[in-house]
């Protein structure tokens, strides 16, 4: 099953086309895109009986928001790659590395990022939607919890993020903005292999990062397990599962995004967002901050 948010409302895909789940549900479910996953379960069922295949219409891209808009938590997994860890020249964490990315950041598939400062970083990712209230479950028991995958970009102020005294992880990256998420939520039946799923993204249509989420250091299964084991994960919060290599502070020459910069992510199997970078309105003190080294 694939999942939208278009203009506010819940939505099956289906090709092109869209069908509003308040609509076709006869009210049951929707039409807000939360309260879907407060019923996932429900909801579930009466897709898998639905026997009437109702009538998808065609819908713009630029209508689309993020397929959870309101998550009560959202979690990320720092250095979840090998590739990434080396070139960050950190050593492979033993445990999950959580941070929280606080949920204000949540954008939409194509809406703009807009730039905080001189050292704003992109980091595709997969984000893994939850479906249940669960606490304490174990790996194998964990996909069963999770609604469904979507893209993911845990856009990086890497001066906020890094500044002494101590790293500020969730600071750094929950700027308005910053968690673009979309196209669409796909559930892992639809997936050939939901744990070997290409992703990448392109600036200004130069490959930057491109791996499979095979190289993941925790599996999607394994993070939500650990997760649940300190806290109750509830029906819409997101995992930003980490980011392969490839990111810009890692580069030489540093490379960071610049306003008129368009930043393209995918997971194949899932989709594309397509998210232009702007500057900020009015000037804010991130503006003036100096960048810091990589650690
Ligand atoms: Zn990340």
């Amino acid at each position: 099953m694939r999942l939208a948010n278009v203009k506010g409302r819940a939505v099956l895909v289906r090709g092109e086309g869209a069908a509003d789940i308040h609509e076709i549900s006869g009210g049951r479910f929707g039409p807000h895109p939360q309260r879907v996953f407060d019923d996932w379960e429900r909801f579930r069922s009466w897709t898998e009986e639905l026997d009437e295949a109702p009538e998808f219409k065609a819908y713009s891209l630029s209508d689309l928001g993020p397929p959870s808009p309101n998550p009560r938590q959202v979690f990320a997994v720092a250095l979840n790659y090998k590739s990434h860890a080396d070139e960050s020249k950190i050593s492979y964490p033993e445990h999950p590395a959580i941070f929280t990315k606080f949920p204000t950041c949540i954008a939409g598939p194509y809406d703009d990022i807009v730039l905080t400062g001189k050292t704003v970083d992109w980091e595709v990712e997969v984000v893994a939607v939850i479906g249940h209230r669960i606490t304490d479950v174990e790996p194998d028991a964990a996909w069963s919890a999770v609604a469904g995958l979507t893209v993911g970009q845990d856009i990086s102020e890497r001066t906020v993020q890094l500044r002494p005294p101590i790293p500020q992880f969730s600071l750094g990256k929950s700027f308005r903005s910053f968690g673009p998420t979309g196209p669409l939520l796909v559930t892992a039946d639809e997936l050939a292999d939901p744990a070997d799923l290409e992703l990448g993204c392109n600036v200004n249509g130069i490959n930057v990062q491109r791996s499979s989420t095979k190289r993941m250091l925790f599996s999607v299964p394994q993070l939500v397990s650990h997760l649940s084991k300190v806290v109750t994960l509830l029906p819409g919060d997101l995992i930003f599962t980490g980011t392969p290599d490839g990111v810009g502070i890692a580069r030489k020459p540093k490379w960071y995004l610049q306003g008129g910069d368009t930043l393209e992510s995918y997971v194949t199997g899932i989709g594309t967002m397509i998210n232009k970078c702007s500057q900020p309105v009015s000037s804010s003190a991130s503006t003036q901050l100096e960048e810091v080294p990589l650690r």
